[in-house]
Order: C-alpha cells, then structure tokens, then sequence
C-alpha cells in the first residue's frame, strides 16, 4: 500500500515539474497553478485576546478563535510560493514526502492519559490565546466514526526549546491541512461526558508536520455548500455526508454478513452487456467494430436468471444499474441495487428472506447510530453500541425512539417481521390511491379514501364535479385541528397552488369538491349533498368500522370522480392529492411529524401496464402492453397465466414492492421458469417482434437446460439509505451523484467525443454520412467482414482531448450523439 502511495506521488511530482518546465499539463492538474486569490482566511495575523487563559479551555469554544499566519514561517511549512532556486524549490518538495511507516499512527484504542502518540489527520482552525498558548483542533484520520475527539495544546515556555520549535510550526500550518502530530495525551479536566457525546482527549504537542498545505485561495465557511464540481471539499468539509456514506458502508456490511450467514453468495456479473427489450431505455457503449455495441445493464436480472439455471441457487450482489430516464429528485442514470435471486423458491420465500434482512439493518441501525435532528432531517450520528447493556439480541429491547435504558442516547425504533404490513396493489390504490401508500398518514389527521355509492350523491352534484359517463366517486376527510375558517383558508391556499404543483397537476376528467364542515352554516357546510346525502354522510362517518371519526368543525371534505375501470399505473389524482396534502399539514404543524417506519409489503400487481402509462420504452411489442414490473415475470397464479392472452389487463403477477414511508425502496418478482411459458408471454400477450425476442435467446436457451423454479428482489440501495438518512434526494447518500441533466461536474462527464473518436467509433451525426474512402477511417476501425470478431490492433493512446481545440462540432448535436 505505502509503495503503491508514494509511487503515485512521485508521479504526481514528475507530473508537477514538467509542468514547470514548460511542459503541458494533464487537465486535471492545470487549476492548482493557475489559483489566483487575493484575501484568505489564513492570512489572518493571530492576535492574542486574552493572557489569562489557560490551556484548561474547552474545545468548543470560539469566542477566541482566530486564523494566525506569520507570513516569514508559513513559507517554510504552509506557504505556496515557488522558490527560485531549483534546488531549494526541490527541497520544499520533498518536505511533502514524509515517510509514513515510520511515522505509524498511534491505534486509538487504549488511548491513556499521559502516553505519547502520534496521530494523522487534519487540523481545524487554530486559536491563539496568547504568543505561547495555542489550541487547535484535529480530525483523526484512523478515528473511522468521529467518536473521539482531539485537541492539540501548544505551549512553550523556553525559547528554542522543542515545544517552541513544535509551536513555531503550528502557527505556520494552515487550518484544514492534513498533518502527522506527536504529542502527549492529556484528559482534559471536564471529564464528566455528557452521555452520547463523543469522547475528548488534550493533546500537548510535541511536533507537527503538514503533509500538504491547504491552499489559500479556498475559502471555507461553516455550513458551506459546495458546487458540484468541487464535491472534494463537499466530502471534506460536510460531516453529514460523510456520516452517510458511512453508514451506507456499515449497513453494506451487515447485509453481506447476514445474507453470507444464508449461504448466498455475491457474484459479479458484467457490465458491458447488450441492449435488450428488458423494458427501461439503456446506455448504449460503442465498440470499434462498425454497427455493434454494448449496452450498460438496467439491472443484473438475465444474468441472475441464469445463475439460477447454472445452479448458483443464492446469489446477491450490490450492482451497478444504469438507465436512461428523465432525471427527477430520486433517480439517477446510474444507481446501486442490491440485488438477490433464490432458486427452488417462490415469492413468499424471498419476501420473507428480504423482511427478515430489513430486520437486521433495522437493528443494525439502532444499535449504532442516533437520530439526531439536525436542520429539521433526523441525521444518523454514530455513537456505537450501547455499553451498558447486556450484549446479544435477545437481551435487548425493542427501542421506540426513545433514550436507550442503559447510556441514555436515543436510538433508532426497529422494525421486526411481525411489523412489516402486507396488502394488495388493488386494496393500495382503492384507499391509498398510490400502489406505495405511506403508513404514517392516518386518521383522524387524514382518512384513507372511500367511495360514495351509500351516499347517493344527487346526479347534480356529481354532474358538476365531472363530465366522465358512468363515474367512480370516492372521497375523503382530512381533520387538522382548525376553525372552519383556518380550515377554508388552508384548503384554499393548497387548491391555489396546484397549478404550480408537479406531482399534483389538475385533473382533467374531475374538478375537487372541497366543503368545510361549519354547524353555524345551513346543513353543517354540506349543503351541496343535498339534504339526504348530507345527513347519511354524517351517519356514516359515526360508524367506528369508517375510521371517519365523526364530524367536526373544521373537518375538511374532498370529493373527486375517476373513470370506473380495473387499476393500472402507480396513483389516482386523489392518491396524489391526499400525499401532498400530509406533507404540507406536517409542514405547517397542523399534522405532527411522525418519524417511525413504516414498512409495508405491496403484492400482486398487474402483470401488464397499457403503453400509455409507461415513460419507459417497455418490449415494443405490438399489443399495446408493457411488463408492468419486467417480461420475466411470472402470472401469479395459472388461471391467470390461461387469462393472459383474452384479458391482459386483468391478470395478476406475483410482483411485490417493498414500501417503507411511502418510498418504494425494492422490488422483485417470482420468474417464469419455464422457456415455452416465457415464449407465450412474449410472443403471444405482448406480442413482441421476432427480433426483439431472438434478443433473449440466452435467456430461453438457459431456462430450456432444466432452470429450477426462482424469484428474487432488488433493493433501490440508494433509496432505502436516502429513506434512512432522512434526506429527500438520493444524490445525498451518493459520493459522486450525477446532476439532474446526467452530469457530473466534479470530473466533467460526459465529455464531448473527439472526431477521432467518432471515427473510431463509427458514431455519426445525422448531417453526416459514414466515411466513404478507407482511407477516411482511423486504421484499427477499418469496416471488415462482421464474421471476425475483434479487431486485432490496439488503438493509439488518444491525447487528451482539448474541447476547444475541436472547432467543427456542434455542442448541442454532440449532446444529442452521446445520449
Ligand atoms: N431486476 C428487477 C429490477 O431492477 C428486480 C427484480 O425483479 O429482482 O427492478
């Protein structure tokens, strides 16, 4: 490991000091000699506030905080100009290259007062008290959860003494540098912890040596956002983020152990795969050989498949996943499954394999981590296990969010088995209106939806909320504690703003029915039922099986007509309606925010979706049908196999979702195992042309040899992490995410193809024809006969692409010709 570091940094340096010679860079290095800046944080000049303090002070304290920087000093340790002198400028180098295995940091367990360690990591601001008082605190590097905390003590009493010459050299260093310190620990004086918080330590320094100076030209601030294209200092400079990806790494962890513990094993499947009519659109890869490419994986579900055929009965794997969809808040063209298969299994094996493992990542959680509120999003905060419980689970209690018996920290709730719900796709949409119902909206707050038919709503009602013929009317009641006049405003408000809304647009088939109960006015506000329908609304809201809970003052009542028809899609308008709602009453404190989980089993979905309500390309087949989930999905039952042809839409799959607070976090499916039936799906309900079939060939090749019966599932790993972490977008439990047009800043992707390339890769615009002469065509890619597979030459090393170099194409047409 150290050869492979101090390699890289030779490299580094050869790289560094062509460049001073006059050499052209690499891109990526060129910014850090061309950084101009004219006012920084570390040229601040200390200035002692207060003789009187003493190396006792807490490390929290800011008030006399101060950035100090003497400039003569900080050339020697922290400073960035370049000496003339060649060999001076040589040796300043080389003070970056410290030898790190003689310089081996301390292992923090067993840290004791009074011992001598050496520690790595990186310094915070500095604050200097006085000329020979200095407190600064550190990250340590090999302290992997933040859990101990060290502040260095610089003082000296003697000029020229070791601790001077130590204090010298950490007025020079500039705060965010990563350093190798020694120095002798020290308990500070506050011992009494408070419970949960992390574990402090003094250190009284000895030495220090920067390792690489922060620049000056970077300005930090507290709670800075960063751009995207400086996601480094991001990563650097937001714990929180890095707390996720921690815990996103530890959560990995236990789920590797607990499905290893069942005799799954992880496989490695290709990524360089070919385009098929799996149902979502692909990522095609170019090749050198004219008219072929790769496409990248929608997901590993063929090559899974065949595992099962080859007898890997258990396999899993954290997969990378790429779709080219529309970008929205919670998808990314390239996102990580957790992906699981079982051969001889059906559906309910694997719900209750992944229901059980949900388990242990919830216990995981709440043995480890704290919910912690930090601007509003309860943030997982490590603080490790609970000390002073007895260990093993069967010990421990179920923690509802609440102080832990023992060390007093509160823990995250766990969720068992016995507590995951299981419902129907059509029970979803009939009183959730969404086939991902969040279990925290419940009444009185808001109920679930019901119909109307008991109360005979007069022909001129429902004719006036709707110009559907034969209507299906549902309604429901949302109760959040107001006068009917906060209540009217409130509603009014929300139905104002929908034309604004994104996930709730008007509709066109129905307009709301919205009425306020108020006693004070004629019919209790229900005067558009009429009277009947007015007063069997009000009885059967008194029925305790309603969950309507009476009426009152300020109940809110929404009435909405759908077509009556068998439900396909993901929501109804009033689904939609009643989710938005929640989300802004809990905004506005008039719902309590709910923090548990509630996790939820959603099965039996409809195998087929109409085309129309699919963004995705689907199979292309011609009967006007996609796989709602994917074409390898099994009917649920026979009967409805036997159905699939006469009445598509109606057949069922035994398709099921994961659900946890209205996120769908997985999904998965019991496989059609046998060839000849996934022949029929395909070729005779879908109705799929002879080509886009021969494109599963493999896949009807592997299910012939004897494949057993499977069924698998895929966790949205980044959804379920982002669903954890509290956070709304899974770009914040991603190190690297894309931007919502598919990019990444930091690196510059996707970046503009050279027209070397494009040759290369026969990749042409529509304004251009396919090169005529040979001649034309970068050598390796000559146009040969197909039946020869790879071309045998190695293509020249591209140099370095220079977008502006490249005069003659277009930006928007290349965009076009990389997607
Ligand atoms: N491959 C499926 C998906 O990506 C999951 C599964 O059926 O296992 O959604």
């Amino acid at each position: 490991m150290v050869r492979i570091i101090s390699s890289y940094l030779q490299r580094t340096t050869l790289r560094c000091i062509s460049s001073i010679k006059g050499q052209s860079l690499p891109r990526r290095f060129q910014p850090i000699f061309r950084l101009e800046h004219t006012r920084t944080l570390h040229d601040e000049i200390s200035k002692p506030t207060s003789s009187e303090s003493t190396a006792t002070e807490s490390i929290e304290s800011e008030s006399i905080e101060s950035e100090s920087t003497e400039p003569d000093l900080a050339e020697s340790q922290g400073g960035e100009s370049e000496p003339a002198d060649p060999s001076v400028r040589w040796e300043a180098y080389n003070k970056n290259f410290i030898d790190l295995t003689k310089n081996q940091a301390t292992p923090m367990v067993g840290y004791l007062p009074g011992q001598e360690v050496t520690v790595h990591g990186f310094i915070h601001k500095r604050r200097d008290v006085s000329s020979n008082l200095s407190f600064c605190e550190l990250t340590n590097a090999s302290d992997y959860n933040s859990r101990k905390r060290i502040q260095i003590i610089s003082t000296w009493s003697e000029d020229g003494s070791r601790q001077f010459l130590a204090h010298q050299d950490l007025r020079t260093i500039p705060a965010y540098s990563p350093v190798i310190v020694t120095g002798t620990l020290q308990e500070p004086p506050y011992t009494t912890q408070k419970p949960g918080s992390a574990r402090k330590w003094d250190l009284k320094l000895r030495s220090i040596h920067c390792l690489n100076p922060f620049p000056k030209d970077i300005i930090v601030s507290k709670d800075a956002v960063w751009p995207p294209h400086q996601r480094h200092l991001q990563l650097r400079f937001d714990p929180l983020l890095r707390d996720r990806l921690r815990l996103r790494s530890s959560l990995q962890t236990t789920i590797t152990k607990y499905l290893q513990s069942k005799n799954f094993i992880q496989v490695d499947t290709p990524l360089l795969f070919k385009s098929t009519p799996e149902g979502a659109r692909e990522f095609l890869v170019p090749t050198r050989r004219e008219g072929y490419a790769y496409a990248l994986p929608q997901s590993p579900q063929q090559y899974k498949q065949i595992l099962m055929a080859g007898g890997i009965t258990r396999y899993y794997q954290f997969a990378k996943c790429f779709r080219d969809e529309d970008h929205r808040a919670d998808r990314q063209p390239e996102f990580t499954q957790l992906d699981i298969e079982m051969a001889f299994a059906n559906g309910f094996d694997v719900i209750k394999l992944v229901s059980n493992l949900l388990a242990k990542i919830f216990l995981s959680l709440s043995e480890k981590w704290s919910p912690t509120n930090i601007n509003g999003i309860r943030h997982p905060v490590y603080v490790g296990v609970d000390e002073t419980l007895p260990r093993g689970p069967k010990k421990k209690k179920k923690d509802q969010e609440a102080p832990g018996p023992g060390d007093g920290i509160t823990r995250y709730p766990r969720i068992q088995y016995k507590d995951i719900g299981f419902m129907t796709y059509s029970q979803a949409m009939k009183h959730f209106g969404t086939d991902k119902p969040d279990m925290r909206i419940i009444h009185p707050y808001i109920t679930n939806i019901r119909g109307t038919i008991h109360l005979k709503l007069p022909q001129e009602f429902i004719q006036k909320i709707t110009s559907l013929e034969d209507p299906y009317v549902e309604m429901m009641k949302l109760r959040l504690g107001l006068s009917p006049y906060a209540a009217g405003e409130f509603i009014r408000k929300f139905m104002d703003s929908l034309p604004n809304n994104t996930t709730v647009k008007l509709s066109p088939e129905s307009t709301p029915a919205v009425l306020v109960y108020d006693s004070s006015k004629p019919l209790n506000g229900l005067s558009a039922f009429g009277h009947e329908s007015a007063d069997r609304f009000e009885e059967f809201t008194k029925l305790e099986e309603s969950h309507y809970h009476g009426c009152k003052d300020g109940d809110i009542i929404i009435i909405h007509a759908r077509k009556r028809e068998t439900f396909h899609g993901s929501s109804t308008w009033l689904g939609r309606l009643r989710k938005a709602l929640y989300d802004d009453a809990v905004k506005k404190g008039f719902i309590p925010q709910n923090n548990s989980f509630k996790a939820l089993w959603v099965t039996e979905f409809p195998l087929f979706t109409p085309n129309g309500d699919n963004a995705d390309p689907g199979q292309g087949g011609t009967a006007g049908l996609s796989s709602t989930h994917h074409p390898f999905t099994a009917p649920l039952t026979g009967r409805d196999f036997f159905a699939a042809k006469a009445q598509p839409l109606e057949v069922k799959a035994d398709h099921y979702d994961l659900v946890i607070n209205g996120v769908e976090v997985g999904g998965g499916s019991r496989r059609i195992h046998v060839a000849k039936h996934q022949d029929f799906i395909m070729r005779e309900v879908l109705k799929m042309t002879e080509e886009g079939m021969a494109e599963f060939s493999h896949l009807f090749e592997a299910l012939r040899a004897g494949c057993p019966p499977h069924a698998g599932f895929a966790f949205g790993f980044d959804r379920l992490m982002a669903v954890l972490c509290d956070v709304p977008s899974i770009k914040d439990v991603i190190a690297f995410p894309k931007t919502n047009k598919g990019e990444d800043l930091m690196v510059g992707s996707p970046a503009k193809i050279t027209r070397e390339q494009r040759k290369t890769y026969y990749m042409f615009q529509e304004s251009e024809s396919a090169p005529e002469s040979e001649s034309e065509l970068a050598p390796e890619s000559k146009p040969e006969s197909t039946s020869e597979p790879e071309p045998t030459t190695e293509p020249e090393p591209t140099t370095e692409p220079e977008p502006t170099t490249e005069p003659t194409t277009e930006p928007e047409k290349d965009q076009e010709l990389n997607a």
